[in-house]
């Protein structure tokens, strides 16, 4: 704010009388405009000092070093030096009449608002299988939040966080320019695959060591000694309206312990049919006499919904609240999420379900 003072101190008076006038300091012409007043408002929030500039070009040099596909690449540098058109920065240049976000149409659409904080961003995001949470922190540029997951996730992390800006950018497109929403789960694959391939490519067979690892952490994970795990999922099949349940239960040697199919009529949607799954591996282990679980699956509004991180007052609370209540006959229970990757086993299954009638362990 001192600066602003010390500019308004340093603006020459008229040497005879006038009248007094109001003007705009901020504009040549004296003349208040939208533009000239959002950037004051910008500096005034978040001041031009460069925060981190000790420190970018550890940044720069923790993004170069990000192994991914060129055009992910240039996409970071783009975005990095806030090069992308969005409306701020199309409105700057006098290509569109506001700055304001088309995804949301409410906040000026920085490049941080259109990748992370945009609620069209957002519902993506959600969907996305990285442990990634996106903080709040709005004077945070792209670059600083990428440089945080990598220092606190890891490199694979972060790679997998720029592919996935990238993705909500490509969606974002998609959405302006051909009016067309993007599956976020198809997106979230789609980036998964992505990644994949690349790998794949670039390591062949001499350093396959690092890609092996990366495939063994994206693979299902045995549990901890006294524990054994369910991988839960549910198929739908929408012609038909019947959803196949699934539940496959292993030991932490990595033993098929027991594996059963449902088929049940497909009611409210995807989700209420993958918290009948889970249900339904509870029933399972039930019958088994189990006593220490890991439920795992890869629907996250369900795991949110069972560890009491959201609340739903749609149908789906029924069978969440049947959940918890058989979770009791059990001496510990826990629900976790993974991506789609790590539950195939259990997904093939549920498939495979569908085309059943009956229930089978
Ligand atoms: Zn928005």
């Amino acid at each position: 704010m001192q600066e602003y003072t010390e500019a308004i101190l340093k603006i020459p008076l008229p040497r005879g009388q006038k009248v007094d006038e109001m003007l705009w300091h901020y504009d040549k012409h004296g003349e208040y405009s939208v533009r000239s007043g959002y950037q004051i408002a910008l500096k005034l929030k978040a001041p031009d000092v460069p925060s981190n500039s000790g420190s970018n070009s550890k940044r720069w040099k923790a993004v170069w070093s990000m192994e991914l596909p060129e055009k992910i690449k240039n996409f970071m540098w783009r975005a990095a030096r806030n090069l992308l058109p969005t409306a701020e920065n199309l409105w700057k240049r006098k290509c569109l009449k506001d700055p304001i976000c088309q995804g949301c149409n409410r906040e000026v659409e920085t490049v941080r608002h259109a990748l992370l904080d945009c609620k069209a961003a957002r519902k993506i995001w959600y969907h996305a299988t990285s442990s990634v949470q996106i903080s709040n922190a709005q004077n945070q540029d792209i670059l600083d939040f990428i440089y945080e997951v990598w220092s606190t996730w890891g490199k694979t992390e972060a790679e997998q966080t720029i592919a996935f800006c990238w993705a909500v950018w490509f969606a974002r497109n998609k959405r302006i320019f051909e009016g067309k929403k993007s599956d976020p789960r198809a997106l979230a694959a789609k980036v998964e695959s992505l990644l994949e391939a690349y790998h794949r490519a670039r390591k062949p067979d001499a350093s396959h060591i690092h890609n092996v690892k990366r495939i063994v952490q994206k693979k299902w994970e045995p549990p901890p000694g006294n524990f054994l795990k369910v991988n839960v999922d549910a198929a739908i099949n929408n012609r038909d309206q019947v959803a196949g349940l699934r539940a496959v239960i292993k030991d932490p040697s990595g033993k098929i312990v027991a594996a059963g199919t449902k088929q049940v009529p497909l009611r409210v949607g995807v989700s209420f049919a993958e918290a009948e799954a889970m249900e339904w591996g509870l029933q399972v282990a039930k019958e088994l006499s189990l006593s220490a679980l890991i439920m795992e699956t890869d629907c996250k509004e369900v795991v949110d919904l069972l560890n009491n991180t959201k609340g739903s007052r749609t149908g789906i609370s029924w069978v969440i609240s049947d959940i918890q209540e058989q979770r009791r006959d059990f001496k510990e229970v826990k629900f976790r999420h993974i991506p789609r990757t790590c539950n195939t086993c259990a997904h093939s299954l549920a498939k495979f379900a569908v085309g059943a009638n009956t229930s089978a362990v």
